[in-house]
C-alpha cells in the first residue's frame, strides 16, 4: 500500500519504518528540515532500540523516503497518517494546531480518495474538526474528492517502540465507513497474524480509549507512590507490598513501581488533557485530579530526602546522578523527573554531575540554563568527590554496579535511589546509608 506519514517524530518515524518493513511504500513528511536532512544522510534523530536497522533496510530497498515536500507527500499515500505533536496548551488541553495544519495540507493538495488517519493522541471530537478543515480546503478549490477520517491511536512505548509496533497487544481503529475499515484491516493484517487483535469501534470511542489507557496507567503509578509514602511511615517495604498485590491476577504486576513520579511526553499531558475535556463537559474528574497532584508531589520526594540528610542549604555540596531520561532505553527528556530534581538541587546551591547512557545530548539542550549541572560520559566520573549518589532512571547498567567503587569514590556512602534498584538489607551490610522510595523497614 502507499502510505504517507505526516510528522516524523517518535511515533511517525517508528510507524513509517515499521509499515515499510512489511512491503508498504512509505513517505515520511516533516516541517523540520534538519530532521529530514539527518534522515536523508542516513542518521536517526532519536534513540530507539532497533529503529536504525529497520530504517536503513527499507531506505535501501526504496520503500521508505523522507521529505519536506508537502505536495509530494500528500499525493503519495492513499493512507495519510497524522502523527504530529499534540502538546499541552496553556490550560492543559491538547493543542491541535499541528494536527489541523496537517489536515489543512491534505485538503489543499489531495486529488483522489484518501483515508486520513489520526495517530496523534487527540481529544474526543477531533476527527470532526479534521474532517471540517479538509472539507473547507476542498471547497476553496471547488473540488469534490471523497475521503474518510479514521482514529487509530498509538500505544507504543518509547524504548520498545519497534517491538510494540511489530507485535502490538491490540490495534484500535475508530471508523464509520466500510471502505476505510477494509483498508485499515489490510494494512495491519501482517502484524496480527496469530490471532485477531484489531478492535474496530466508533471514532469517538477510539479517541477516548487512548486517554483512558494512559490515565489508568498514570493512576496505578500515583496510587503506588502514595502508598509508598505511607509505607515509609508505618515501617513497611513497598517492594514487598507490590509483589504481594501484583500476584492477584485482577491486579497484575505491571505499572506498580513506586518511584520519583511519572514523566515523559504522554502521561502528564494526557492526564491533564482528559481533565480538561471533563471540565468542558461539566464533569470534575476527581480521581485524575488526585493522580496529577500526587505526581507533582512525588517529584519532590527525593530532594526532601536529600534535605533531610544534608540540610536545606546545599551550597558547596556535590551530587552524582545516574540517569536523566524519563525512563530507560530512550533519550526522551520531556517532563523527565530528573529535570525537577536537578532544578531543585541547583536552586539550593548544589552541583550535580550526571551520567546517562543516551540522553546526554538532549539533556544538555533542555537543561542548558542550569549552570551547576555537568554531564559526564561514565559512572565513575559522577562519583568522584560527591556527597551522595542519586538514581533517577533504571538503566540496566545501574542494576549491578561496582559497589566498592561507589564507596571508594563518594565522600560518604550515601545513595538516594529513586528507582528502588537495590536490596536495602544488602546495602546496609555493604555499609551504605541507602534511602529508596517506600522502603520503610530499611529506613
Ligand atoms: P514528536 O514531537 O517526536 O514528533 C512530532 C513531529 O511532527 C515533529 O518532528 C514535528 O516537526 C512534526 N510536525 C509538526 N507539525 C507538522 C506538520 N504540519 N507537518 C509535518 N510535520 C509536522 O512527537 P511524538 O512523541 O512522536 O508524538 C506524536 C503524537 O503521538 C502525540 O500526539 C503524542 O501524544 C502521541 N503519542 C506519542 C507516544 C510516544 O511515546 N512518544 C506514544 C503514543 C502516542
Amino acid at each position: 500500500m502507499k502510505v504517507t506519514i505526516i510528522g516524523t517524530g517518535y511515533v511517525g518515524l517508528v510507524t513509517g519504518a515499521c509499515l515499510s518493513e512489511m512491503g508498504n511504500h512509505v513517505v515520511c513528511l516533516d516541517v523540520d528540515a534538519k530532521k529530514i536532512q539527518v534522515l536523508n544522510d542516513g542518521g536517526i534523530p532519536i534513540y530507539e532500540p532497533g529503529l536504525k536497522e529497520v530504517v536503513q533496510r527499507n531506505v535501501s530497498a526504496g520503500r521508505l523516503q523522507f521529505t519536506t515536500d508537502v505536495q509530494l507527500a500528500v499525493n503519495h499515500g492513499t493512507l495519510q497518517f497524522i502523527g504530529v505533536g499534540t502538546p499541552p496548551d496553556e490550560d492543559g488541553s491538547a493543542d491541535l494546531q499541528y494536527v489541523l495544519a496537517a489536515a489543512r495540507n491534505i485538503g489543499r493538495y489531495m486529488t483522489d480518495y484518501k483515508v486520513v488517519v489520526d495517530k496523534s493522541t487527540v481529544p474526543v471530537g477531533t476527527a470532526d474538526k479534521v474532517r471540517a478543515v479538509i472539507a473547507e480546503e476542498l471547497a476553496k478549490r471547488d473540488k469534490q474528492v471523497d475521503f474518510a477520517v479514521v482514529s487509530n491511536p498509538e500505544f507504543l512505548k518509547e524504548g520498545a517502540a519497534v517491538e510494540d509496533f511489530m507485535r502490538p497487544d491490540r490495534i484500535v481503529v475508530g471508523a464509520d465507513d466500510e471502505r476505510s475499515i477494509l483498508l485499515m484491516r489490510a494494512l495491519y493484517a501482517p502484524y496480527i497474524r496469530s490471532h485477531e487483535r484489531l478492535l474496530v469501534m466508533d471514532v469517538r470511542s477510539a479517541e477516548f480509549t487512548k486517554y483512558a489507557a494512559n490515565s489508568m496507567l498514570a493512576t496505578r503509578i500515583s496510587f503506588m507512590n502514595e502508598l509508598a509514602l505511607l509505607a515509609e511511615k508505618v515501617g513497611a517495604d513497598i517492594e514487598l507490598v507490590r509483589k504481594g498485590i501484583g500476584s492477584d491476577p485482577r491486579i497484575g504486576y505491571q505499572f506498580l513501581y513506586a518511584g520519583t513520579g511519572y514523566g515523559g511526553s504522554c502521561f502528564p499531558k494526557d492526564v491533564n488533557a482528559l481533565m480538561r475535556t471533563g471540565k468542558e463537559y461539566g464533569i470534575d474528574l476527581k480521581v485524575l485530579n488526585a493522580v496529577d497532584r500526587a505526581n507533582q508531589h512525588q517529584k519532590t520526594v527525593l530532594v526532601e530526602k536529600v534535605v533531610a540528610r544534608f540540610g536545606a542549604d546545599l551550597t558547596g555540596r556535590r551530587f552524582a546522578m545516574w540517569g536523566l531520561a524519563f525512563k530507560p532505553n530512550t533519550d526522551d527528556m520531556r517532563d523527565a523527573p530528573s529535570r525537577d530534581v536537578i532544578q531543585a538541587l541547583a536552586e539550593r546551591g548544589a552541583t550535580i554531575v550526571a551520567y546517562d547512557p543516551v540522553a546526554a545530548e538532549e539533556a544538555h539542550r533542555v537543561l542548558s540554563h542550569v549552570k551547576s549541572l555537568q554531564i559526564v560520559d561514565n559512572v565513575a566520573a559522577t562519583l568522584e568527590g560527591a556527597d551522595a549518589l542519586l538514581i533517577l532512571t533504571e538503566w540496566r547498567e545501574f542494576k549491578s554496579p561496582d559497589f566498592d567503587q561507589i564507596k571508594r569514590l563518594l565522600k560518604q556512602p550515601v545513595i538516594f535511589d529513586g528507582r528502588n534498584l537495590y536490596e536495602p538489607a544488602l546495602m546496609r551490610d555493604l555499609g551504605f546509608d541507602y534511602r529508596g522510595i517506600g522502603r520503610g523497614t530499611a529506613q
